[in-house]
């Protein structure tokens, strides 16, 4: 997975967002599209336990190397200290963040985060 990426918006000054806005929430200029790395840090993860089906699921608020923020479903092992390194996966519009023991497309999500080293 190194180098996998998602679609985002970026400003002049650099200020990444993952979901569209008007103009950038930071410095108010003009966004562009651009590609956003998938490697994200897990800033907050907590568990919803009273929800329709009754299955609890985890959610959190990751942040990608660019300063990209949103929130997300967490799957995999994490230790919700702040710290834990995510792999993001979009899904019709919604963020996943995969942990640790997690397997996408034969790769192990918290190996290739760990191993990613580029920065875009
Ligand atoms: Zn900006």
């Amino acid at each position: 997975m190194r180098g996998r990426s998602l679609s985002g918006w970026r400003c002049v000054r650099g200020h990444a967002f993952l979901h569209a806005h008007e103009r950038c929430a930071e410095c108010g200029a003009e966004l562009t599209p651009t590609r956003v790395g998938a490697a994200a840090r897990l800033v907050a993860c907590t568990t919803v336990r009273v929800t329709p089906s009754g299955e609890p699921f985890r959610l959190g608020v990751a942040v990608t190397r660019e300063g990209a923020r949103t929130l997300c479903r967490v799957e995999g092992r994490v230790r919700g200290s702040g710290c834990d390194k995510v792999v993001l996966v979009e899904l019709n519009g919604r963020y996943l963040a995969l942990g640790a023991g997690v397997r996408v497309n034969g790769s192990w999500a918290a190996r290739a985060s760990d191993g990613d080293s580029q920065k875009s």
